[in-house]
């Protein structure tokens, strides 16, 4: 079985996300631990994907807009 998600896709653009030192604000904002620091980098957490409740508190935080969140039942 895969461990990503199914129905949500959570990706972080690394050329724009300005890294955990400087930021770290989607590590800090969601309530379940979508995003986990991976050196000074944001790391999407697959397996908590389907726990993610669309709150976009993430892209809100985002300053440098590098959150894409994707419904993919939509798609
Ligand atoms: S909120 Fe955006 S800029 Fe800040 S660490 Fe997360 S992805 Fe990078
Ligand atoms: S939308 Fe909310 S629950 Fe989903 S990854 Fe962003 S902060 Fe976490």
């Amino acid at each position: 079985m895969s461990s990503a998600s199914e129905f949500i896709r959570v990706d972080v653009n690394m050329t724009t996300c300005v890294g955990i030192a400087r930021c770290g604000g989607c590590v800090r904002v969601c309530p379940v631990s979508i995003f986990q620091k991976n050196g000074d980098a944001p790391a999407v957490v697959e397996k908590n994907l389907d726990e993610c409740i669309l709150c976009e508190l993430c892209i809100q935080t985002c300053k440098p807009e590098a959150i894409t969140i994707r419904k993919l039942y939509e798609a």
